[in-house]
């Protein structure tokens, strides 16, 4: 039996492969970039407030900083109370063209080691989770350059 694959998350990502982006929304009146994504008012306290339209986000950005998570993520991160918590690598990625900066978990096989301030990362498409059923699918952040 194959598993459904189904986003963690709905609308804040898209695509496969080299076409995967977070997917956030641009405010037409001030240009301001959201993600997650804001779709009732721009967030922007200057702004009179416009219409917020879906935008996709740079694929690349740069470390901005990083750690390993020892204790267990909230929600919407899955995580079964009856197991040992498995440590992973979280990431801050700056997306300068949007001037925002996204958290996300490092692919698999990316250690805190293999990271440092300032290097080129990829967001790529991850699993987060699998059960029965369903794979459920997020994004991960990846060092360019760096074999899947
Ligand atoms: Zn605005």
């Amino acid at each position: 039996m194959s598993r459904t694959r189904t986003p963690v998350v709905a609308n804040w990502f898209t695509g496969e492969g080299e076409g995967f982006r977070l997917l956030g929304t641009r405010c037409s009146a001030c240009a301001a970039v959201f993600f997650p994504r804001e779709d009732v008012h721009c967030r922007n306290p200057g702004c009179g407030g416009g219409d917020l339209a879906e935008a996709p986000l740079s694929r690349r950005g740069l470390v901005w900083s990083y750690t390993d998570g020892r204790y267990r993520p909230p929600e919407p991160y899955v995580s079964d109370p009856e197991l040992p918590w498995r440590p992973y690598t979280l990431i801050a990625v700056e997306l300068e063209a949007e001037r925002m900066v996204v958290l996300g978990q490092a692919a698999p096989g990316v250690h805190v080691d293999d990271l440092e301030v300032g290097m080129e990362v990829e967001v790529v498409p991850g699993v987060l989770h699998e059960d029965g059923e369903t794979t459920w699918t997020t994004w991960h952040w990846r060092p360019v350059g760096a074999s899947a």
